[in-house]
């Protein structure tokens, strides 16, 4: 593979998206990185094009059975007017993770930060000022054979995208109601549940609607085959603070290791705050509610940090959790890990990619 990325620009560069409108996941940059895989050649012509459509053919296997991965990231302006990529390494790691697993042949992960930094400072004008607004970076590959029978494919291609988008939280962290889902699954342990590609994602839609529907922001997630123990929230980790201690399930199979989740735990350890990764079963979590010891719930993941949990419905019974509002050590995980993003707190476990 060649480190040597070509670049293309644009003739006409877009108009840049107020920062009122940005959302999430609505804008694209002017460029991407596209990167191809040729059975017996290997990851071959890096380079950076014009953002737009892509043509291929209708049979390509993507389309039918669904080989295909992705990572998820951002780029942060810091205060003192640095770009910061948070633990980069980790998601080019977790790419060739979920790889594997799909018979998609692995990235080398300094390639891919390399060529993450290539286009985030290619586009560096694309990352929004003002705070909490980032620069999304979709990291993604794709079986492009046009055949259709069912084997791993012998050609890929690699892309990386990128989009503005606004804060999270642009009225404050809020904590949000989740139903316990009892019917749908997300992953079963041997699936897929561990892996970041797209099939996980469409399975969880129709709990997502439903749960929806009935006036729930996410879903929790119980394990595929007892439907008894806790694994997500949504698209994120779980973490429960009980009688001064924290718990987060343990990663058995079913569940994506997150990054936050993993600086969650790294930081509580730093702090001294007892941090156990267990099996933890939904019936224990509304007893230890019972005993007035459920003392936070929060979730974990790039786009939030932290979305606090302020309300469970599990069988038609509620919850409330921390009278609904944000606990203290789910506030400190959010501002210390958003601080070490912007540039605001210092950086010791040496997280942050310039
Ligand atoms: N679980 C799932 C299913 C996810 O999609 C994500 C988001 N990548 C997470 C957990 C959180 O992972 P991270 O902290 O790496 O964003």
């Amino acid at each position: 593979m060649s480190s040597q990325i070509a670049i293309q620009k644009v003739s006409q560069p877009k108009p840049k998206p107020n920062q009122a409108e940005l959302g999430f996941g609505h804008f694209f940059t002017d460029h991407m990185f596209i990167m191809d895989y040729t059975a017996g050649q290997g990851w071959h012509d890096p380079r950076i094009v014009p953002y737009g459509p892509i043509e291929v053919e209708p049979s390509v296997m993507v389309f039918h059975y669904g080989q295909a991965t992705f990572e998820g990231l951002k780029a942060y302006n810091t205060v003192d007017g640095r770009i910061l990529l948070f633990r980069p390494y980790a998601n080019a790691e977790r790419l060739n993770v979920s790889n594997e697993r799909l018979c998609i042949p692995p990235i080398d992960p300094n390639f891919t930060v390399e060529a993450i930094k290539s286009l985030v400072e290619f586009e560096k004008n694309w990352i929004p000022a003002g705070e909490g607004n980032s620069l999304y970076i979709r990291p993604f590959v794709i079986a492009t054979d046009p055949y259709l029978g069912v084997k791993p494919a012998d050609t890929y291609k690699f892309f990386i995208v990128l989009s503005p988008v606004g804060a999270y939280y642009p009225e404050g962290i809020n904590p949000v109601k989740i139903y316990v889902e009892s019917n749908y699954v997300r992953a079963v342990k041997g699936g897929l549940g561990f892996t970041k590609t797209a099939g996980n994602y469409a399975a969880s839609l129709k709990a997502q609607e439903e749960a929806k529907e009935k006036g729930f922001t996410q879903v929790l997630w119980l394990d595929g085959i007892e439907k008894k123990y806790i694994e997500e929230v949504g698209t994120m980790n779980v973490f429960f603070k009980i009688d001064g201690e924290v718990v987060t399930p343990s990663l058995e199979g079913s569940i994506l290791a997150g990054i936050t989740r993993d600086s969650t735990i790294k930081l509580l350890k730093s702090w001294n705050v007892p941090v156990n990764e267990r099996r933890i079963s939904i019936e224990e979590l509304y007893v230890a509610h019972d005993q007035g010891k459920l003392e936070e719930a929060f979730g974990t993941g790039t786009a939030a940090v932290i979305s606090p949990i302020g309300e469970l419905n599990y069988n038609g019974r509620t919850i409330s959790i921390n009278g609904g509002k944000t606990g203290d050590l789910s506030s400190k995980i959010y501002h210390t890990i958003t601080g070490i993003q912007n540039g605001s707190v210092a950086d010791t476990f040496n997280w942050t990619v310039e």
